[in-house]
């Protein structure tokens, strides 16, 4: 990346990505790790403390990106870690069930009131897709709604996305998912009620379920207008469809609730992952009890996981949701506006145009002064203007997601110091943004 005028070095990073290179297919194990929406070389992290990650060539960053979610409290939280120790001392895992399975669906419940069920699994992928299977058995109809920049994870029918168009036949977005898995997808604009209400007039009786994230994140992030989640609600009511919130990115962030603290819409179905997980590879689906009686071994649905449940996961994020009271909310959701005011200030003061919007704590820039309502707007963005922007923060000590497609994150653990540290990185990088050409 010697070519780039924000070029530095990082020889350590540098020479395990080229070891992983050589062991797995471009050297990661999740596609957005591998800087290529930004360029250069990934950081392999080594260790993580309360709001900083350090990499392997021993250079520090004020974390924020938070593990795309999870680190809520920050990174090796003691009490998390307290924890997990203690759950690891007792064995890693019987393929039984046990208490903590059971403490943390009844944390999760306590604290949402339409979850009167959940089913943990290790992904989130796997709760939107085991969601979707419930729904499909549950109502015995074949089609899903999903809308466009919307990610459930990489369930072969939820990978599908299309361009414009009332109801458009998804096509499939990946070679290996066939037309047959993507052809029951009706991918819609989101924030378009008029378009899923043309969906159910176009396919009566067919519609299973509505998917969309409680308040999406993956298109950076792009909060419903007021009253789209209730008309989704309302839609899928209507027509005897199930209305699946997605809050596998909100779940436990947003709110102590997660969205549907923040807008009280009932969902039939939710999603979890990243935050009850306390870092670890626990996630959930839930909601109606008698919907979730359909699941195997109640009802009829198959579903199943041998480290479904994991006594070490469950002890982490057990122990996270239990830290995460009232106050916690309120610190996560007050660094966060600190932090959304200094880029809005900086880049204002950059002249680079730029809208920040967020949904509660999570938030993310857009290169373009037009609000962001969907994925076609999200699109519109200068993007470049992002990468110029992240490698010169990635410089100066702070850690963003590698892509102006996702959230930034943030934790308690964000302090006054590591606030700071954003502050003094917000002006060069500003500078870059606005001098960067595409
Ligand atoms: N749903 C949403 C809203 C997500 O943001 C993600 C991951 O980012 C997923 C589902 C998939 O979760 P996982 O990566 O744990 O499979």
């Amino acid at each position: 990346m010697s070519e780039l005028p924000y070029s530095y070095e990082a020889p350590a990073s540098q020479a395990l990505f080229d070891r992983a290179a050589a062991v797995t297919p471009g050297g990661v194990n999740s596609p957005v790790r591998a800087f290529r929406a930004v360029g250069g070389t990934p950081r392999f992290m080594v260790s993580g403390s309360g709001p900083y990650l350090t990499d392997s060539d021993g250079r520090e960053y004020v974390d924020l990106v938070c593990s795309w979610g999870p680190m809520i409290l920050g990174h090796a939280h003691p009490e998390v870690i307290a924890a997990v120790q203690e759950a690891v001392a007792r064995g890693t895992s019987f393929g039984t069930p046990g208490e903590g399975e059971v403490a943390l669906a009844e944390e999760m419940t306590a604290r949402i009131e339409p979850l009167e069920q959940v089913r943990l699994v290790s992904s989130g992928t796997e709760a939107t897709m085991s969601a979707i299977r419930l729904a499909r058995g549950f109502t015995q109809r074949t089609k899903v709604v999903k809308f466009a920049g919307c990610y459930h994870g990489h369930v072969d029918s939820l990978l599908a996305s299309a361009g414009s168009g009332v109801a458009t036949f998804a096509l499939p977005d990946t070679p290996g998912v066939t037309g047959a898995q993507a052809g029951d997808t009706i991918v819609l604009p989101y924030n378009d009620l008029d378009a899923v209400h043309a969906a159910f007039a176009a396919h009566p009786g067919e519609i299973a379920c509505v998917i969309t994230e409680a308040s999406p994140g993956n298109m950076g992030v792009v909060p419903p207008l007021p009253g789209f989640n209730q008309g989704l609600k309302d839609a899928c009511a209507a027509n005897g469809a199930l209305y699946i919130s997605d809050e596998v990115m909100t779940g436990f962030r947003t709110s102590r609730a997660g969205w549907y603290g923040v807008d009280g819409v009932r969902p039939d179905l939710m999603t979890f992952g990243k935050v009850m997980g306390g870092g670890f590879p626990a996630a959930a689906f839930g909601g109606r009890a008698d919907v979730m009686a359909y699941l195997a071994p109640a009802g009829p649905v198959y579903q199943a996981g041998t480290l479904s449940g994991n006594p070490v996961a469950t002890a982490a994020g057990l122990a996270q949701l239990r830290l995460l009271d009232d106050a916690a909310y309120e610190k996560v959701d007050a660094v966060s506006a600190q932090i959304r005011s200094l880029v809005t200030e900086a880049l204002t003061k950059g002249g680079v145009a730029h809208t920040l919007q967020n949904a509660s704590n999570m938030f993310s820039v857009f290169f373009t002064e037009n609000p962001v309502r969907d994925y076609e707007d999200a699109k519109k963005q200068e993007s470049f203007r992002f990468t110029a922007f992240f490698h010169s923060m990635l410089a100066n000590g702070v850690y963003l997601p590698p892509s102006s497609f996702e959230s930034w994150f943030v934790s308690t653990a964000h302090d006054e110091r590591a606030v700071q540290r954003i502050a003094d990185a917000l002006p060069a990088a500003a500078r870059a943004a606005a001098e960067a050409t595409a």
